[in-house]
């Protein structure tokens, strides 16, 4: 490990909703906040459209934009933010140590974690063309735009159900594309699924090819019993196929559930280490929402102000029975 180069007294890592707003918070509780906003500066936001359920933006608003509005408020209110990649963490000591850009090391009094997560793609070339155009990896934040038109959508858990069924109630046809003969989701979520009248199951059904020159407008799938191909015309592809959080470099230090995303503690941000809080999608597999993003990072600078304000009456109460 290279030299200390600097102390902080709350470390931000990430730049989404979670990250800004903890951001915001913490800077106006006088904690004087260093964020880190890590390779994609204003996360998911920042590769969707149009974003039309974020309170408070009557006309709705441009997801990178939303972002800007975002990194400006943390700004104004004092945050020193910076362009940078956490890159390692040592939370077995206080103050943590953590690594930058894998160069300098850091020291941190409080840490909030907002890294996020990342959907996952199916890997074939038409999805990373059409991303934008069509395809769209979160039917809550584009369906809207495909109102009475025909879908598809790639997954059979409970994120695929849940999100086949928002779209059945926005769509004129629902295809939900299913690589097995069972689904993976929840009984009730199956069941849900199977009871919708314009959803159309297709089993042992893989996406061959999304088909559209500027935008989508057909699938091509493959069925893997008997390798035949045929094409669906529709106006929209959905992959939700689930999300990785962005947890990797904590796994040492913090408990993670089977899938990566880290534990707090109910009605909390706080995790299994004291002074170290997560907030956002890292945390969240359920609700994975700006706005509940932005919820959770409010918590979290809270808890990290109630936190330090402990910390600092221990450290003042230790240094005046010395004297
Ligand atoms: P999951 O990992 O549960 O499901 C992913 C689905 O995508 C699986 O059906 C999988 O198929 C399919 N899949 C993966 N890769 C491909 C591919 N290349 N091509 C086609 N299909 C593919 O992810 P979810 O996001 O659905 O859920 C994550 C967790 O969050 C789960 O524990 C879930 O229960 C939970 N959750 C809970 C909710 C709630 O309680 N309201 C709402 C949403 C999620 P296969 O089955 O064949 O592997």
């Amino acid at each position: 490990m290279s030299a200390i180069t600097e102390k902080i007294h709350c470390l931000i890592i990430g730049s989404g909703p979670a990250g800004y707003t903890a951001a915001i918070y913490a800077a106006r509780a006088g904690l004087r906040p260093v964020l880190y906003s890590g390779l994609q500066p204003g996360g998911q936001l920042t590769i969707t459209t149009d974003v039309e359920n974020y309170p408070g933006y009557p006309e709705g608003i441009m997801g990178p934009q939303m972002m800007k509005d975002f990194e400006a408020q943390a700004k104004r209110m004092g945050t020193d933010l910076r362009w940078g990649m956490v890159s390692k963490v040592d939370f077995s000591q206080r103050p943590f140590k953590v690594e930058v850009d894998e160069e300098s090391w850091i020291e941190a009094d409080s840490v909030i974690i907002a890294t996020g997560a990342s959907a996952k793609w199916l890997g074939i070339e038409s999805e990373q063309r059409l991303n934008g155009f069509g395809v769209s990896a979160c039917a809550v934040c584009d369906g809207f735009f495909f109102k009475e038109k025909d879908v598809a959508i790639v997954g059979a858990g409970d994120t695929a159900c849940e999100e086949a069924l928002y779209l059945s109630k926005i769509c004129n046809k629902v295809h939900m594309l299913i690589r097995r003969d069972e689904m993976r989701a929840s009984k009730v979520m199956q069941d849900r699924v199977l009871k919708a009248s314009n959803i159309e199951v297709h089993w042992n059904s893989e996406t061959d090819e999304i088909l559209g020159e500027k935008k989508v407008n057909g699938v091509r799938i493959k069925n893997n019993k008997n390798n035949t191909l045929s094409e669906l015309p529709i106006d929209a592809f959905f992959v939700a196929i689930g999300h990785q959080p962005n947890s990797g470099i904590f796994k040492d230090y913090l408990e993670l559930d089977d899938q990566g995303y880290v534990i707090t503690q109910s009605g909390s941000t706080k995790t299994n280490v004291e002074g170290v809080f997560a907030c956002g999608d890292v945390q969240d597999k359920i609700y994975r929402q700006a706005v509940t993003a932005a919820g959770s990072g409010c918590m979290a600078a809270l808890d990290a102000e109630r936190y330090l304000g402990a910390l600092e009456e221990i450290t003042e109460e230790v240094s005046s029975s010395n004297q």
